[in-house]
């Protein structure tokens, strides 16, 4: 990062939380269920439980809502006991690099790996490497190599789920992607809490035990805390994921650190049971959310000499980016952010840059579209991979981007129709 935190905005952001906040004691009586999780201090209790009735239709922006859900919350069991934690890996000292001439490191990103029942039950074990074989050269030869987890892994004891509202997907897939050559997994999206806190802990768990590293979610309150660095080439990459919704769906009290989840101002579109279905579609991040995300900013540039965001986001099926994810993307390019990668929309949207105040050029891939799935349109078969070279200055701390680029891939379908696989061109 080659510019520090713009404090104009994180004060203004901070006044307007003051303002909120003042403004919420004096109306609490009117609204004292209004939810207001990012200015909620609560305790770590230990999280766990599964989220009831798992396959009950819920509202979400991957398909048409349902016309009578009821408000998830109210059905959540109570925090079940003995829940599995995953602790992360403690903190690595990292030593700043020292070398002279600009260092190269080579970037790949991947869209929504969305791992719908036709994907898993073609095959026969739990080997799913042959999902993404033919990518793999062009995945493994990146330094660092990034994709969004868009169904969670939660593994086959929780019960597989490959269809829409709330997928379950093998941890397999996870094996599968490390096999790859995948780094770096988004673990931050609309789906991250459809298996509840168990979903979110096992695949923390499986994610740990390949090495992978990950960022959007985390097993308790300090592990949400940290910020995500890898060291390459001497180089501290500051890593974060976001997500905009989670369908709807929220854990149990004080349980609110298990996914990196950004708040839009309400949309004003609420539905019966209260929930707001269009979080994706309105516009500027609330004030306490804003806070949120200039504070994470300010300690990842603390720790990293440069940082990369990942941001679920976007209308699906949009080919273009909204105001929402201008302004974000905007916000932030202007506090520091080297290279944002965005998900959601299953469809690619363009790759661009913003120019900033201090001069840096920062690419902004709106959307990749679907990694894999079997989604059925063409533009959801088709997708694309980021491609570009950070050049990082050791002497002035400064990063560059060269040789940006989209790759096109697409979804293959078997010959028997069945089969679904990553393919290039
Ligand atoms: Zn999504």
């Amino acid at each position: 990062m080659s510019t520090s935190l713009d404090k104009d905005t994180l004060q203004s952001a901070a006044r307007h939380l003051c303002l909120l906040c003042g403004a919420l004691l004096l109306l609490g009586p009117l609204f004292a269920c209004a939810p207001i999780a990012e200015s909620v201090a609560f305790e770590p209790p230990v999280v766990s439980g599964s989220f009831e009735d798992p396959i009950d239709p819920q509202p979400s922006l991957d398909g048409q809502a349902p016309a009578d859900f009821h408000a998830p919350a109210a059905r959540h069991a109570p925090a079940a006991q003995h829940a599995p934690v995953v602790q992360q890996a403690p903190a690595v000292q990292m030593t700043p690099v020292s070398q002279q001439e600009p260092l190269r490191i080579s970037f790949v990103a991947a869209g929504d790996n969305l791992i719908h029942e036709p994907i898993y039950s073609y095959h026969e074990g739990f080997d799913y490497s042959d999902l993404y074989a033919s990518v793999r050269p062009l995945i493994e030869t990146a330094d660092v190599a990034y994709v969004n987890q868009e169904s969670i892994c939660g593994g086959e004891e929780l019960g597989l789920s490959g269809r829409f509202p709330r997928f379950n997907s093998p941890s397999g897939i996870l094996d599968a992607l490390a096999a790859s050559g995948f780094d770096w997994v988004g673990t931050a999206n609309n789906h991250t809490l459809d298996f509840g806190a168990e979903g979110v802990l096992s695949q923390l768990a499986r994610i740990e035990e390949l090495g992978l590293t990950q960022s959007g979610t985390a097993a308790s309150p300090s592990a949400a805390q940290q910020p995500t660095v890898i060291l390459v080439q001497g180089v501290r990459i500051g890593l974060a994921n976001y997500t905009l919704s989670t369908n709807g769906i929220v854990g149990p009290p004080g349980s609110e650190y298990l996914v990196a989840t950004l708040t839009p101002r309400s949309s004003g579109l609420q539905f019966e049971d209260g929930a707001d279905q269009a979080s994706f579609l309105a516009p500027p991040l609330s004030p306490a959310s804003t806070l949120r995300l200039l504070t994470d900013l300010r300690q990842l540039e603390a720790v990293s000499d440069l940082q990369i965001v990942s941001m679920h986001w976007g209308e699906e099926g949009d080919h273009m980016p909204n105001a929402q994810q201008r302004a974000l993307a905007r916000l932030l390019a202007d506090n520091g952010v080297d290279a944002i990668i965005g998900s959601h929309p299953h469809v690619v949207q363009p790759l661009e840059f913003i120019a900033t105040a201090q001069g840096a050029q920062v690419p902004v891939a709106w959307s990749l579209g679907n990694f894999l799935s079997a989604q059925q349109q063409p533009e959801e078969l088709r997708g694309a991979l980021a491609h570009w070279t950070f050049v990082y200055d050791p002497q002035t701390g400064e990063t560059k981007i060269e040789d940006a680029r989209l790759v096109a891939i697409h979804t293959r379908i078997s010959a028997d129709d069945h089969g679904y696989f990553v393919s290039p061109g």
